[in-house]
């Protein structure tokens, strides 16, 4: 079980790695939106820039980091909103 962690590990490891090459907008490895910077991002969602790498921590919110040492977040791993048109 614990080699099976391992492993995992090394596999987002080398999707960062991936990202990392990339400049200009970032589109998220994880769900595939666009990413922004943590300031777009907690403008957008009414949050503090803070909450915003609180989330990420938490693993509430997907991140990457850039080669210029910014960082991308996106909102992607936040919880849809429920509705339904049909109701
Ligand atoms: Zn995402």
């Amino acid at each position: 079980m614990a080699k099976e962690r391992i492993v995992r590990t090394i596999i987002e490891t080398h999707e960062e790695i991936r990202i990392r090459r990339m400049t200009g907008p970032v589109g998220c490895p994880a769900c595939g939106r666009m990413m922004a910077s943590p300031e777009a991002l907690a403008q957008r969602l009414g949050l503090t820039v803070r909450e915003v790498f609180r989330r990420i921590e938490r693993g509430e919110f997907h991140c990457v980091e850039l080669p210029d040492g910014g960082v991308r977040v996106c909102d992607g791993a936040m919880p849809e909103k429920p509705e339904d048109v049909r109701k």
